[in-house]
């Protein structure tokens, strides 16, 4: 039988412009999909409505453009795929795999917390509603167990979800989709094969594979990659004041984001065009030289 075609992705929030964390994450799943010949394709996270800021989805098709990151196929918004995700939700509830919950989040404060500091879900609404208390949000009912799981980068992994993180939300109080559920739908739905992010993500995963196995959808590969942060130790963010990914100069900051992940350009390609710089690379690349470790972004040129 051949082997599955190669189905990569880049998938952010447009709730600012990409930063170099961004960058570095973006084009390690581009570099991954393009050396293997595959497509790669692009879906704009724009679920969480209130922290979309105006006109920044537009803002992230540019930069990528002026990186030379380009992009297969029309790009997909969550924001048109509720119909879907809604589906998915409701094939769960038909098999008691979803339930209504009425916890508000002052309610969850004394809740134990996890490695990761988020709360592990006390199951509290798990056998029905408190009476005369009203439905919030949706939550997943987690089979026990651990979920082992592969990363291209860190190894072989696992998490007990029902333990560890619990009953996560499907859908929230406010009525919209939570990402997990979207992410797999839609990860399934484009026909992604492999998946390559940040490792902010990375104990994300064995609650999507429980997704996936209980919808019965594919489990792609992943690969997590190292956050890039700042000289405090902190992840290239909005919140931290990341600066927006230059519209020039990209030579060197391409240049820069290629050592971030393993592939530092020899000196003759020193102020070589993107594509050029990223022809090279996607000639070089090999997955088992990236870093497992974040690395600290240099300062901008
Ligand atoms: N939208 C998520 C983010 O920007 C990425 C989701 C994913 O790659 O699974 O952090």
């Amino acid at each position: 039988m051949p082997a599955a075609p190669y189905v990569g992705r880049f998938a952010p929030s447009p709730t600012g412009p990409l930063h170099f964390g961004s960058l570095v994450a973006a084009l390690a799943s581009w570099l991954d999909a393009r050396a293997a010949g595959g497509r790669w394709l692009l879906r704009m996270e724009d679920l969480d409505r209130p922290r979309c800021v105006a006109g920044a989805a537009d803002t992230l098709l540019r930069q990528l453009e002026a990186y030379g990151l380009h992009w297969d196929s029309t790009v997909v918004y969550q924001s048109t795929r509720d119909d879907a995700y809604a589906a998915a939700l409701d094939a769960l509830i038909s098999q008691d795999l979803a339930y209504p919950c009425a916890c508000t989040r002052a309610r969850l404060a004394q809740a134990p917390r996890n490695a990761e500091g988020e709360i592990v879900y006390p199951g509290t609404c798990r056998n029905g509603l408190p009476a005369g208390a009203a439905a919030r949000a949706w939550r997943l009912r987690v089979p026990p167990g651990t979920v082992a799981f592969h990363d291209r980068i860190h190894g072989d992994l696992g998490q007990d979800v029902a333990r560890e993180v619990g009953d996560f939300i499907v859908r929230r109080a406010d009525h919209l989709f939570a990402y997990q559920l979207a992410v797999v739908v839609d990860d399934a739905w484009q026909g992604v094969s492999h998946v390559v992010r940040g490792a902010d993500l990375l104990w994300n995963t064995p609650r999507q594979i429980v997704l996936q196995t209980l919808l019965g959808l594919a489990t792609p590969a992943y690969a997590h990659v190292p956050l890039i942060t700042n000289a405090a130790g902190q992840k290239l963010s909005k919140q931290t004041l990341a600066p927006a990914l230059p519209l020039s100069g990209q030579s060197r900051v391409l240049a820069q984001a290629l050592a971030a992940l393993g592939h530092p350009p020899p000196g003759e390609l020193a102020g070589a065009a993107p594509a050029e710089l990223l022809a090279w690379a996607s000639g070089q690349w090999q997955i088992e030289r990236v870093p497992m470790q974040p690395a600290i972004a240099k300062p901008a040129p």
